[in-house]
């Protein structure tokens, strides 16, 4: 229990830590035009298909890394932001079984 609960606060500290280092100069900039871009809503899409649709507060990228191109960031809210970045610590590949039996989603390599 006490394990979960530092895993827990663990994320919360991530934001001000290694990922920080590799936005771009100009990143508060492009991070509100990605928000404006999506109207603000969380894009997270949920496995039965549904979008998440609460008010976006983070700009995730796609695909982890320096890819800071339109196409990689999307909004998110806070909770999907946290729940992803746990995910792309370990249970990825758990999530990418459950992803490949959807036959529409388009680009493998795009996926959250
Ligand atoms: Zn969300």
């Amino acid at each position: 229990m006490d394990e979960q609960i530092s895993g827990r606060s663990g994320l919360m500290a991530w934001h001000g830590s290694t990922r920080r280092a590799r936005l771009p100069k100009d990143w508060p900039r492009i991070r509100r035009r990605i928000l404006r871009r999506d109207g603000h809503v969380c894009q997270t899409r949920f496995s039965d298909g549904r979008l998440c649709g609460r008010e976006a507060t983070d700009v995730d990228h796609i695909v982890a890394g320096d890819d800071h191109s339109d196409g990689n960031l999307r909004a998110l809210c806070s909770w999907c932001h946290a729940r992803k970045s746990a995910s792309e610590g370990g249970r990825a590949a758990a999530l990418t079984r459950v992803r490949t039996e959807r036959p529409k989603q388009t680009h493998p390599a795009l996926e959250d």
